[in-house]
């Protein structure tokens, strides 16, 4: 457990066999105790949970709110289990439970209506094999709080201002502390890391847009410290938000050279000639995982609807196989 500031604390609870080693919790004690994000619901973490909970003299049960910054597994398995075992009020965003929900009412067919998507974006049959990563199922939310942006968690000392990010997830939130200019930022923005942009179901047409606005909206405001949910504490916001604008402009950039020969293409024919390093330390297509490789088609669709949305490219459907050309 470190101490950020007298008052707020980063928990680290593991993530065994995931993507990023752990997810941080943030501790905001005030009038009453707060955390934002949760890892797995396992023992194991609610252990770790308690354990750094104890350093500072808390127990679980003194937990009285449970911000989710957004609905992936790793931010939000254990927060149920805190709302109902330690009767803490639950907050997430209201795009993220709708999602959420709809995906655990649909079971297996999630799954099904992406490979469909992928399907209709090119990807041919053989690239579906997996292994895929085992992720813990997805619950329903029954949240307390439905945010929309805009409120104010007051907790005495400190004043959590709900920042809508969207973007990664439709409902991403960040909250911004403005009197100890700190930013908790979820997924929207880590040193080193940068989170996957891609046009999953159910999300906007152009999530990568809204997830270049929920950048600039934040590099815009007074900010000496981010608390990310992944990775470690970092001060340099506005040029590590340039960092990141400008890899998505190179990958833009890739995609209009390619294009430029006026040849039609579909997502997955791109996707296997672009240059996935240094985003998975992988060298190519070929090096990518099976989980890896869906992701990567479905960022490569997120730039290819954000080029469309800027009239750098169109877009065509014909028998269900959608193509891209340059304008
Ligand atoms: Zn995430
Ligand atoms: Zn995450």
């Amino acid at each position: 457990m470190d101490i950020i500031t007298p008052g707020i604390y980063r928990l680290k609870l593991p993530l065994r066999d995931f993507v990023t080693s752990h997810v941080n919790v943030y501790l905001v004690k005030g009038n009453e105790c707060l955390i934002v994000d949760t890892g797995w619901d396992n023992q194991e973490s609610l252990e770790y949970l308690r354990r750094q909970l104890e350093e500072v003299g808390l127990v679980p049960e003194d937990i009285k709110h449970v911000v989710v910054t957004h609905g992936h597994t790793d931010h939000m398995s254990m927060a149920h289990r805190i709302q109902s075992q330690f009767h803490a009020r639950l907050y997430m965003h209201k795009r993220d439970i709708e999602v959420v929900n709809s995906r655990s009412a649909s079971g297996q067919d999630f799954v099904q209506q992406t490979d469909e998507l992928l399907r209709r974006n090119g990807v041919p049959d053989s690239e579906f094999h997996g292994p895929y990563p085992a992720l813990p199922e997805i619950a329903f939310v029954n949240a307390d709080v439905m945010l929309e942006g805009g409120e104010t968690i007051a907790l005495g000392n400190f004043n959590l201002k709900v920042l809508w990010t969207p973007g990664h997830s439709p409902g991403h939130i960040c909250l911004y502390e403005p009197a100890h200019k700190l930013l908790l930022a979820g997924d929207l923005v880590m040193p080193t890391i940068a989170p996957n942009i891609g046009l999953h179901l159910q999300y906007s047409s152009n999530p990568l847009g809204d997830y270049l606005s929920s950048l600039d909206m934040v590099k815009k405001l007074d900010v000496e410290l981010v608390l990310p949910a992944h990775e470690h504490p970092f001060r340099n916001l506005r040029e590590r938000a340039d960092e990141i604008f400008q890899r998505h402009r190179r990958r833009d950039n890739e995609i209009i050279s390619i294009m430029s020969d006026g040849k039609p293409r579909n997502a997955y024919q791109l996707a296997v000639t672009m240059t996935w390093l240094p985003d998975t330390a992988s060298e190519g297509w070929k090096n990518l995982d099976p989980w890896n490789k869906r992701l990567a088609v479905l960022e490569t669709l997120a730039h290819l609807e954000f080029l469309r949305s800027g009239d750098k490219l169109d877009k065509s459907v014909s028998n269900g196989a959608v193509i891209y050309r340059a304008c």
